[in-house]
């Protein structure tokens, strides 16, 4: 089995710009596809694990949320940095589609998506990391059993000043250069 590091999207990723319910909202971080390409290079499979609550409330739907992920593969695929996978929750307990309307184990902060992703890729948890911009991704990471890392880009930076009881994170990192390179020091050769 292969370990993975499981990637919030907004404020990880691409800049924080709320709902991203048009293309030319998708800003990727300067760092991005170089961290992601160190990262595959030592064997990790790169999942992106994001909550879209935006599809139940009929911000955004699936088909063009998966064409922000076919832009963002553009973006990273040149620097051999594309995802391996994209995981998306779109449901909330209010959501204004009744279809999405639940509470679900895949919205973080629970482990439901990075769950369904080891399962459907053979991922091995325990040697993998969640790296986000949020305290509910690094419990969704603890929750799924792989270390979890906060990064101060997007919401991170008032985030790591605030952390909920009974949340930590194995490490905060300015970004996710940094996490990168973290994960690269306290990882065993894949
Ligand atoms: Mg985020
Ligand atoms: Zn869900």
């Amino acid at each position: 089995m292969k370990p993975a590091v499981f990637l919030d999207r907004d404020g990880t990723l691409i800049e924080e710009r709320g709902y991203i319910d048009r293309l030319d909202l998708l800003s990727v971080f300067p760092w991005t596809a170089d961290a992601l390409r160190l990262l595959k290079r030592r064997g990790f499979a790169i999942v992106v694990i994001t909550n879209q609550a935006a599809i139940g409330r009929g911000v955004i739907d699936e088909p063009f949320l998966r064409e922000v992920h076919r832009a963002l593969d553009a973006r990273l695929a040149p620097a051999g940095a594309a995802p391996d996978a994209y995981y998306y929750c779109p449901h909330h307990p209010d959501a204004a589609i009744e279809r999405f309307r639940m509470i679900c184990r895949c919205r973080k902060p629970g482990p439901g998506m990075i769950e369904q992703a080891a399962a459907d890729l053979g991922l091995d948890r325990r040697r993998s990391v969640m790296v986000g911009d949020r305290w509910l991704d690094v419990v969704c990471g603890h929750a799924a059993g792989t270390r979890a890392l906060l990064v101060r880009t997007g919401h991170g930076a008032h985030e790591a000043e605030a952390p909920p009881p009974g949340a930590q994170a194995d490490a905060i990192l300015n970004n996710l250069m940094e996490a990168a390179g973290w994960i690269l020091r306290n990882s065993s050769t894949p």
